[in-house]
């Protein structure tokens, strides 16, 4: 199918989009990499009267480290993720994990990482990860900026705290330390299909080995990503044992609520997620030199 009619209006700046958007209401919809929106279009899932370019807004296109905090810009894309000299350092393993499974190449050289989270499809990737590391998201709205938390920028499936005339301006993460590893586990039935089931899993161990803190996400395990808090409480204080390791993994398989569908039914993909949380966590703790 071809989309509906629609008009097109290529930002000239932040300002210029933000103007339009505060203008246009409900009638306008950004357009970052378009990777899932032109899709979506094209099938008449959805029909927004006009779209506010914003690729052409090169202050809105970075990847800086400052002050500890990492920040990705409205279209930073996620191939430039996938290429950061950064990523390769043990710290950023989780994000070095996902930057390689979303989708395919070709769709990761324009789709942007702040889209993928506005996006917030039920079987996203970003969102997941974006939840273990406990970013936050730079919204501007007609009071000014707002930062808002992972937890609360997720409301619901494809349903975010980014309101009509608003626009997310920026991701950020917290950079991690050094006895931080994470790992991002996606099962998939072909390369650039959404994940069957996938988890992310980040790890801050203390210098007595024991865990400072643990972030553990579930994608297409609901009708948005979900944050295991009960397996994350289970490993806060304690050293990371077989025995803790398959309790969180229980309580993930416990927390996942998958839809049946061609990719598995619900008890396989409730199955899945535990496995998969249990392999993430010895993955993310075999990198810091420990074996679980
Ligand atoms: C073949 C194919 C396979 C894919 N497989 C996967 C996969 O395995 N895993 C996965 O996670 N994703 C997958 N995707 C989706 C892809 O990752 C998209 O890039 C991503 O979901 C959206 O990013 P985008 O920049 O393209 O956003 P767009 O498509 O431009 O926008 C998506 C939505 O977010 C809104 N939006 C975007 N940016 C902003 C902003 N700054 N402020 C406010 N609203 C904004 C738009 O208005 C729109 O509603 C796939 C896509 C394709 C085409």
């Amino acid at each position: 199918m071809i989309p509906a009619a629609f008009d097109y209006i290529r930002a000239g700046s932040a300002d210029d989009a933000f103007a339009q958007l505060q203008r246009l209401g409900a009638d306008a919809r950004v357009l970052a990499g378009g990777q899932s929106l032109i899709p979506a279009m094209r099938f008449r899932l959805a029909r927004p009267a006009v779209l506010v370019d914003i690729n052409g807004l090169k202050d809105l296109d970075y990847i800086r480290i400052d002050s500890g905090t990492l920040s990705m810009g409205a279209i930073a894309r996620d191939s430039a993720v996938e290429r950061a000299p950064w990523i390769q350092e043990r710290k950023w393993s989780l994000l070095h994990d996902v930057s390689r499974v979303v989708a395919d190449p070709v769709v990761r050289q324009m789709g942007t990482v702040v889209g993928s989270l506005c996006h917030n499809d039920p079987s996203g990737d970003w969102t997941a990860v974006a939840l273990a590391a406990r970013a936050e998201l730079v919204v501007r709205g007609a009071a000014g900026e707002r930062t808002v938390g992972i937890d609360d920028f997720l409301v619901d499936s494809f349903t975010t705290a980014v309101q009509e005339g608003e626009m997310a301006l920026a991701v950020r993460f917290s950079v991690p330390d050094d006895r931080t590893a994470g790992s991002y586990q996606k099962v998939e039935r072909k390369v650039g299909d959404y994940a069957t089931a996938a988890v992310a899993v980040q790890v801050s161990l203390n210098a007595d080995g024991t865990v400072r803190e643990a972030g553990i996400a579930l994608s297409a395990a609901g009708p948005c990503a979900v944050r295991v808090a009960e397996a994350e409480a289970l490993l806060k204080g304690q050293a990371p044992t077989a025995d803790l390791i398959k309790a969180a993994a229980d309580a993930a398989s416990r927390k996942s609520e998958p839809q049946a569908d061609l990719r598995g039914s619900i008890e396989y993909k409730k199955n899945l997620a535990g496995v998969l949380v249990s392999r993430g966590l010895r993955q993310a703790l075999a990198r810091l030199g420990v074996q679980s």
